[in-house]
């Protein structure tokens, strides 16, 4: 995930190692759930489409032989968005696809569109994308499987000869993750709309040694993938948007389920919390002089997690700091962070008014102050119902009923901006032990290859949709 500058900022101030922690959404203005550009009418829903079958074996071997460009030695990947790996995995994708007969365009976000043509030249392409870069230590899986299950859909429609009605379009969305450009979800957000193309070409890389002057525009220009094709939906619209993503969480493993029909994604966000108290002797102010900014917050933390619980949401204190570190004083200022999740937005805008009465109510009670700023706020996204609707046959159709479950996103992905601007549904695949961001990611041959056979599924019910409403 990823946070917009303005955060990035906040968090520099923690550490400079937060600014590497994985994705938010942007939150320069709300999302909107279902805005302009979004098919409003449905599609028909009866669906002849043929059966073919992806191939395990080379969508597997695919992922990994890919994970040479950033490999570490524990087994995972480490390729931050537009360095030297990223560039080496996106030439690639591009010869890859180009084999495939499709062509291939760059826009100015550094985004690689590879489209293959289908039977209507004039219908703007179904888009299957999600993401060739990774966190910091990341793994084989996250984004990658979206993309590489995309090629994959390629190869078995160049095998089996079949023209699809619309063009199909396998994208790789430039830094989603923002780790190294501290905004996730840039390039799709960019293309929705959400963040201007001045905005997102001006982003700093946060480099290691902290020596660097490159922005997300140098980095592209030094790799060779500053296109020219507007990052606008506009200029270079979808008529749907697919994304087969690991799920990223324990659900579906712990529900013995196969495949997540994904309807949405959850509404999300960031607090920065700083508690101002006062430096007192540990040694000589009495307990009920001190004004101790650290035991607030500590208070403040416990406290935020009954919120959560009570209104069956997530939250979670990640970052925390205390002035002037030193175990003979009474700390004076904290600061920490919040992130407050629910899949109803308006559940979510209670547990922040609810952490902001009780945090100046166990302030006052403590002698301390406190502010809050309100960084981060993405409401809850609704997935389009004719997307959701191919998933949901697909998966049904390749998985049993009794294997798939409807679920919301926990984190944010491409499809949240496409949701903007395109009708749009994804994927989800179970994560072992829930794991992800980390090198010990892993979905098995088998969920995979389902998952890219659903993710094909849903694309030819969606083309096929799209052409019998043509008739
Ligand atoms: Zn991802």
């Amino acid at each position: 995930m990823f946070v917009s500058q303005a955060s990035a900022r906040s968090f520099r101030l923690f550490s400079s190692t937060v600014a590497l922690i994985g994705p938010g959404l942007g939150f320069c203005e709300p999302l909107t759930l279902n805005t302009r550009g979004v098919a409003r009418r449905r599609l028909g829903t009866q669906s002849a489409t043929p059966s073919y079958t992806v191939n395990k074996e080379r969508l597997w071997n695919s992922i990994h032989e890919t994970a040479k460009w950033g490999a570490t030695p524990d087994g995972g990947v480490r390729r931050l968005a537009l360095t030297d790996n990223d560039k080496a995995v996106r030439e690639w994708f591009i010869s890859t696809t180009e084999s495939l007969g499709c062509s291939v365009n760059v826009d100015e976000m550094g985004s690689v569109f590879a489209t293959r043509p289908g039977t209507s030249s004039s219908l703007a392409p179904i888009g299957v994308g999600s993401h060739l870069d990774t966190q910091p230590a990341g793994g084989r899986y996250d984004g990658i499987l979206g993309v590489q299950a995309g090629i994959e859909i390629l190869q078995v429609l160049e095998e089996n000869g079949h023209r699809t009605y619309a063009p199909i379009t396998v994208i790789d969305w430039t830094s989603e993750e923002g780790a190294r450009f501290n905004t996730g979800m840039v390039s799709s957000g960019v293309w929705s709309g959400r963040y201007t193309l001045d905005y997102a070409h001006a982003i700093p890389a946060v480099e290691e040694d902290e020596s660097g002057k490159a922005t997300l525009r140098s980095e592209l220009e030094r790799i060779g993938f500053l296109g020219k094709v507007p990052a606008s939906y506009t200029a270079n619209p979808l008529s749907a948007h697919f994304e087969l993503h690991i799920e990223q969480g324990p659900v579906l493993e712990d529900e013995g389920k196969k495949v997540g029909i994904v309807t949405g994604v959850q509404s999300m966000g960031w607090l920065i919390v700083t508690v101002h108290g006062a430096n007192q002797h540990s040694g000589t102010c009495p307990m009920d002089r001190r004004r101790c900014a650290l035991t607030s917050a500590a208070r403040m933390i416990s406290r935020v997690e009954e919120i959560a619980l009570t209104a069956e949401g997530l939250s979670t204190v990640g970052v925390i700091n205390s002035w002037p570190q030193s175990p003979a004083t009474v700390p004076h200022k904290v600061v920490f962070s919040v992130d407050l999740s629910h899949h109803s937005t308006k559940v979510r805008e209670r547990m922040i008014a609810d952490t902001h009465a009780e945090f100046a109510r166990i302030a006052h009670a403590n002698k301390c102050t406190v502010e809050i700023e309100d960084i981060w706020n993405s409401p809850a996204v609704q997935f389009h119902e004719d997307c959701i609707g191919c998933v949901r046959e697909a998966a049904e159709n390749t998985a049993g009923v009794e294997n798939v479950k409807e679920m919301m996103a926990g984190a944010g992905h491409d499809s949240v901006h496409t949701a903007d601007r395109c009708p749009t549904s994804m994927v989800f695949v179970p994560s072992k032990g829930g794991i992800s961001h980390h090198p010990d990611e892993y979905s098995s041959p088998e969920q995979c290859a389902l998952g890219a056979q659903v993710l094909l599924e849903s694309v030819l019910r969606y083309d096929d949709r799209l052409k019998r409403n043509a008739l």
